[in-house]
């Protein structure tokens, strides 16, 4: 019995009769999280985790019909039991869990396996079949510790403070943002926000996120602490009219494509800080091996490459085609997503060409591996 299986509207669920992130507008859906990607406007119900309310209501609507479950609350529709389990993405992120006359699934939606402070880490979840993002399903995508991160990012600030000079670090406003406000040194100076980053700052702390105070550059009382400042901006802003006011600043973006060579210059910044919200090669595997499943179908961004490891493991392993990861890898480099691997050094079949996965064909396909 196939508990999820792929639909022109997005990954249905045949005996529950809903559908999970669909990319059309469905009747019932269940949404793994708030990124543009996975959270679409003109659901009649939604169902998600209660973390995620506040975030889905910001993004899609404050009047949308919306039922939330705690992580680990059961509900049973159509005979299907439904629970959420934390992915350890972004805030109110969650797997899916599906059990249908014995049978297990698990929907992974995006998820992270190292904790952070800004939402319940990744819980490992047992199931016979597990259907798994692979944004970053490629071995050269290992990320350091996000301690060493942080430092990075801090002692980076702190020399550009002590020249006077703002540091500018471009991210991610839903997600990056958050996760890199709670691992800054507030001693160093004041944290100014973009006006697209702080609403989701505002909506963290109400979901009793701990943050450090920030502000925005129009309130600063003391405008000569501009220089000591570093300023959290979307990738939007770079080169809008909105930056002048930093004077001669220094930037940086932070994101897991920038472990690519060649981003950093691209982006035309002076540093490049790689950190992603997305599981990497090892953790994709020790994730995928934890759930004990027995089949996986892979979605998002290195879909082959990640298929043929798990037939190697031998596992049943196969693509799903969806329409999920563009929004999101673009929203978080500014760059099409696909624009990345060929700058890797990558032999051509470990890369997909750009849209390889989306055939004319909205069926599961089988991956040659
Ligand atoms: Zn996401
Ligand atoms: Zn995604």
């Amino acid at each position: 019995m196939e508990l999820v299986v792929a639909r022109p509207e997005g990954l249905y669920c045949p005996p529950g009769d809903f559908y999970i992130d669909p990319w059309r507008q469905v009747e019932r859906a269940v949404i793994t999280h708030g990124h543009g990607d996975h959270a679409r406007t003109g659901h009649s119900h939604y169902l998600a985790a209660a973390a995620g309310e506040g975030i889905l209501r910001k993004r899609l609507g404050e009047d949308i019909n919306l039922l939330t479950l705690e992580y680990g609350e059961v509900i049973n529709h159509h005979g299907v039991k439904l629970s959420l389990h934390p992915a350890g993405h972004v805030l109110g992120s969650a797997q899916v869990r599906l059990e249908y006359k014995g049978e297990v699934w698990v929907a992974s939606g995006d998820y992270k396996v190292e904790a952070d402070g800004t939402c319940p880490p990744f819980e490992s979840v047992r199931c016979h079949t597990f259907i798994t993002e692979s944004t970053f399903g490629l071995p050269i995508y290992k990320w350091q510790p996000q301690s060493e991160i942080f430092a990075d990012i801090n002692q980076w600030w702190q020399n550009n403070a002590d020249n006077n000079r703002t540091s500018v670090l471009f991210c991610y406003a839903f997600g990056k943002a958050q996760r890199i406000l709670s691992g800054l040194n507030p001693h160093i100076g004041p944290i100014l926000v973009h006006g697209a980053v702080e609403p989701l700052n505002k909506v963290y702390r109400e979901g009793g996120v701990n943050l450090p105070a920030t502000q925005y550059v129009s309130d600063m009382q003391d405008k000569s602490q501009i220089g000591k400042s570093i300023v959290l901006a979307p990738p939007s802003a770079q080169g809008t009219t909105w930056m002048k006011r930093f004077g001669d600043y220094s930037d940086a973006f932070a994101s897991g494509w920038m472990q690519l060579r060649g981003t950093r210059r691209r982006r035309g910044v002076d540093r490049g800080f790689i950190m992603s919200d997305h599981a990497d090669w090892p953790g994709l595997q020790a994730a995928i091996q934890a759930t004990g499943a027995e089949r996986v179908f892979v979605t998002h961004g290195q879909v082959h490459p990640m298929v043929r490891w798990l037939c190697e493991q031998g596992l049943d392993a196969q693509g799903f085609v969806t329409e999920y990861g563009e929004e999101a890898a673009e929203a978080e480099t500014g760059l099409p997503e696909t624009d990345a691997p060929s700058e890797a050094g990558l032999s051509p079949e470990a890369t997909m060409p750009p849209g390889a996965e989306g055939s004319a064909h909205m069926n599961m396909t089988k991956a040659t591996v």
